[in-house]
């Protein structure tokens, strides 16, 4: 942050405390010797931020079930490792080594709306997709070779991503379609993704077009390579991913994210 933006970062910081009862933890500021330090967050950001917090709210019934479901969110960028963010209640933290998406903004806000359900609203989508985690079944899968990936360990080349149900280091098996999986794909990966894909989903937002991409990405050969997602053998994934038409409203995640927005998903 720059000293000049000083008045509008103060704006936004003000916005989000009282829209949505997000705070940011400001790193930039006057040290002890008078100079001036820009921290990690930029401008760009905080507006990004800010935002995608508005789109991740607008979903729900408005800024105060956004409040509710969330019960008040701090945010800070840290040095976390490889992650680009990792949340849990009331926190969210993005890495201070690089930016971060629009997407990523509300993947995070979702974890961190389940974590503060007691991680229930996944449990709850797992059910409702028709999924379950079960490392046995998986172990087993993986043991006859009915696997997409190695026993212990994620491959990285194309069709031996783990993608296939159960074929992750969770053990985990996605019922219906999500629009993706991968080694670490579980169901609270699957929560936070799948709430990211309803936000975007054909609303012409700052999400909509890695939505539409993520779909449109079993449209391609075995082989093919994309430019966000690199090569894989996508015709062969298809079935596990690609919605009926290409329509992704048609999936049972943007129906449980549609019925859980209303308030029509009951959590235990
Ligand atoms: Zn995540």
């Amino acid at each position: 942050m720059e000293n000049s933006d000083i008045p509008y970062a103060s704006e936004k910081l003000m916005q989000l405390k009282s829209e949505y009862h997000v705070e940011v933890a400001a790193d930039w500021g006057v040290d002890s010797d008078g100079a001036w330090q820009k921290g990690n967050w930029s401008k760009d950001e905080l507006d990004r931020l800010y935002r995608s917090v508005g789109l991740l709210a607008g979903i729900m019934k408005g800024p105060n079930q956004f409040i509710e479901n969330l019960g008040g969110v701090t945010v800070k960028k840290a040095d976390i490792g490889l992650h680009g963010g990792e949340a849990q209640a009331h926190q969210v933290r993005f890495n201070s080594k690089g930016s971060f998406s629009a997407w990523t903004v509300v993947h995070e806000f979702a974890h961190a709306w389940d974590a503060n359900h007691d991680w229930k609203l996944s449990r709850a989508l797992e059910k409702y997709t028709g999924g379950s985690t079960r490392p046995f079944l998986s172990w087993l899968k993986k043991l006859i070779g009915l696997s997409d990936s190695k026993f212990f360990t994620q491959e990285n080349k194309p069709g031996r991503r783990g993608r296939k149900p159960g074929c992750n280091a969770a053990g985990y098996f996605y019922g219906d379609k999500p629009s993706g999986s991968n080694w670490k794909f579980n169901r609270l990966e699957d929560f936070a993704e799948s709430v990211a894909m309803y936000v975007g989903w054909a609303r012409s937002n700052d999400l909509s077009n890695w939505a539409e991409a993520r779909i449109k990405r079993y449209l391609l050969k075995d082989g093919d390579s994309d430019k966000s997602f690199g090569k894989d053998y996508w015709t062969y994934y298809a079935k596990f991913f690609y919605p009926e038409g290409g329509d992704y409203t048609k999936t049972k995640r943007w129906k449980f994210v549609e019925e859980l927005v209303k308030g029509r998903i009951k959590i235990a």
